[in-house]
């Protein structure tokens, strides 16, 4: 490809919405322009690198076993209604109408298709197992799209699907989906590593997502050096030791506390309690209902976790108003003890109670942290402002209804498996494999016939890569002061040639042409930049797009019969022109 031929508007400056290395180097090396927010156009140096990425994830699909469909991005809502989706994953569904007022959703994913098909084409356990994939646009109406391709609202995603008959079948489908991922993130240049992680609104029970290593990442991550446990902060848990009883069980003291309204005023002077002896009561709104949940001061509530362990939907902290139509006090002053407002008395108290009756707040679940397992000697809000109480035994005292480890872990507590510190660091999410399990198989009617002639449901599981994401995060992991810094296998050309004068019957240029051609015959791809431009400017934009290795042809060095290579991460070498085809590709093999 000629330089002139193509478009590669590079920019000096990047647009001032670009907050992150790789969304400003998209846009400066000329790999894409933004259209509207979230909303991209891959310029043609930004499609090659996609295109690169895509073609290492389809060998390593077809290597696993997997083959590749194209789903409609236009999905009728009915199938998301009979996996119970049209709701859960309403938030970030696109709805559009057609002419005649009739509802679509733009495909965020594909797990309602995918069974459907299976479905309808699958009914004899001679057909399986199976894994379909495609490489597609996604629709995800993000609310705030940020960093370029990292959270867009369209986006290209590799998804997947396997069926299997059994529950083995499944996880040795997802072995190798799991395999095929660590091969093709690899492939790709990328320092990616799986991570135990939540299943959110796809549902199921086991999964991991892979994640690259950024401070830039939206992901934290806990991980172990010594055992190599890793988990996103959304599933870690710890071996933090529970809190433990102490001696006294003396009975629970109400105390005031005038305008005290945190867990750190409270263990400052005059009350001195400090935070691990204080039970911090959060009123949640869960699917609709109040919930209270009940973590140590000095512990931070894990929202992912919660709603994984309960099941919850939607889940929001409570607004104050919210807080003290439940427990009749405000923030600062709630606890899960004197639920019925025992402190008040007559009309008020009858009123209180007739509101939160009204509201439907009258019954509410208490889901308190397993780390206040045993906890006596804690103090809490009385659900009277300006209140505590203390003395308080969390298992004589509170109705829990349900303990569950809902808090985040911190740096440098132990790990679950093996007691040594863990670390946490930021990451980016590029791929997620989940084991489904029936889940939308049994909803979708996606069965077999088994060997005896019984009908079951289908195992499945489902693998899915941001492709567009993941060329971002490559960028994100290889650049430096002056642009990109590809890995070879997916840079949008592997070499450019860039000869010093242009005229067509300059040596320079009849070298260039010459390089190009042998090259190009060798299968690597070759941009050569003809542009009538300075030196300068030529380089600058080759080390601003990041060409793994540039050859430069200069008046001076053609005199002495050579050129000049220079590896994009390395040295100038200067080569005798007739080995300097031979020494590309060498190099070409190293870097
Ligand atoms: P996130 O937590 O980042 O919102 P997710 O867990 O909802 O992502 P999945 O449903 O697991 O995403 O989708 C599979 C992959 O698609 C993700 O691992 C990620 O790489 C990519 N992806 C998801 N949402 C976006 C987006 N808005 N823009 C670009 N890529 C995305
Ligand atoms: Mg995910």
């Amino acid at each position: 490809m000629k330089w002139t031929q193509t478009l590669i508007p590079t920019l000096r400056e990047a647009p001032a919405d670009a907050e992150i290395v790789s969304h400003k180097l998209l846009l400066r090396a000329g790999l894409i322009r933004k259209l509207a927010g979230g909303v991209y156009t891959f310029l043609p140096l930004g499609l090659r690198a996609l295109r690169k990425v895509e073609k290492i994830i389809r060998e390593e699909m077809d290597r696993a076993g997997a083959v590749e469909v194209l789903m409609p991005a236009l999905q009728p809502p009915e199938i998301w209604e009979a996996s119970g989706r049209a709701e859960t994953a309403s938030n970030v569904l696109f709805k559009v109408k057609d002419s005649a007022g009739r509802q679509w959703f733009l495909s965020p994913t594909a797990e309602e298709v995918i069974t459907t098909l299976a479905a309808n084409e699958i009914n004899s356990y001679r057909q399986l197992p199976k894994n379909f994939y495609q490489i597609s646009l996604k629709f995800r109406d993000e609310i705030r799209p940020r960093f370029g391709l990292m959270r867009a609202k369209e986006f290209i995603m590799k998804d997947a699907y396997s069926f299997d008959t059994t529950d083995e079948g499944a996880m040795a489908s997802y072995k190798k989906m799991y395999d095929a991922y660590t091969n093709i993130f690899a492939r790709c240049g990328l320092k990616a590593f799986p991570v135990e992680a939540d299943t959110g609104v796809i549902g199921g029970n086991y999964s991991h997502e892979f994640m690259v290593p950024a401070e830039t990442g939206e992901n934290e991550v806990a991980f172990c050096e010594a055992c190599g446990y890793a988990a996103n902060i959304e599933k870690a848990t710890s071996g933090i030791p529970k809190t433990g009883a102490r001696e006294i069980g003396a009975a629970i003291e109400k105390f005031a506390t005038p305008g005290v309204v945190t867990i750190e005023a409270l263990s400052k002077e005059p009350y001195k309690i400090p935070a691990n002896r204080q039970i911090k009561t959060l009123v949640y709104i869960a699917d609709s209902k109040p919930v209270l949940i009940l973590i140590r001061g000095d512990d931070q509530l894990n929202e992912t976790k919660f709603a994984a362990k309960t099941g919850a939907v939607a889940v929001r902290a409570a607004t104050p108003q919210e807080c003290s139509d439940t427990l009749g006090a405000k923030p600062g002053s709630l606890g899960a003890i004197n639920l019925q407002f025992e402190h008040l008395t007559g009309k008020v108290r009858d009123e209180m109670l007739e509101i939160r009756k009204h509201l439907g707040f009258d019954s509410f679940k208490i889901y308190a942290d397993e780390r206040l397992q045993g906890a006596n000697d804690m103090t809490t809000g009385a659900n009277e402002d300006g209140f505590h109480l203390k003395n308080v035994s969390i298992e004589r005292d509170i109705k829990v209804t349900a303990w569950f480890d809902l808090r985040t872990v911190s740096a440098g507590e132990p790990c679950v498996k093996c007691g040594k510190p863990l670390k946490i660091r930021r990451a980016i999410e590029v791929g997620h494999v989940f084991k489904l399990g029936t889940k939308y198989s049994e909803k979708l009617n996606a069965t077999f016939l088994d060997e005896a002639g019984a009908r079951k449901p289908s195992v499945m599981g489902c693998y899915g890569i941001g492709v567009t994401r993941t060329l971002q995060a490559i960028i994100e992991q290889g650049n430096d002061k002056d642009g990109v810094v590809w890995p070879l296998s997916v840079a949008p050309y592997q070499v450019c040639i860039t000869p010093l004068a242009v005229a067509p019957e300059s040596e320079a240029m009849k070298l260039a042409e010459k390089f190009y051609a042998e090259l190009s015959a060798k299968s690597i791809d070759v941009i050569l930049d003809d542009r009538d431009e300075r030196p300068g400017v030529k380089f600058k934009d080759a080390d601003l797009v990041g060409f793994p290795i540039r050859i430069a042809l200069g008046e001076k060095s053609l005199a002495k019969g050579e050129v000049e290579i220079k590896p994009r991460n390395g040295a100038v070498q200067f080569v005798k022109i007739d080995v300097a085809v031979e020494a590309v590709l060498a190099l070409a093999k190293a870097v």
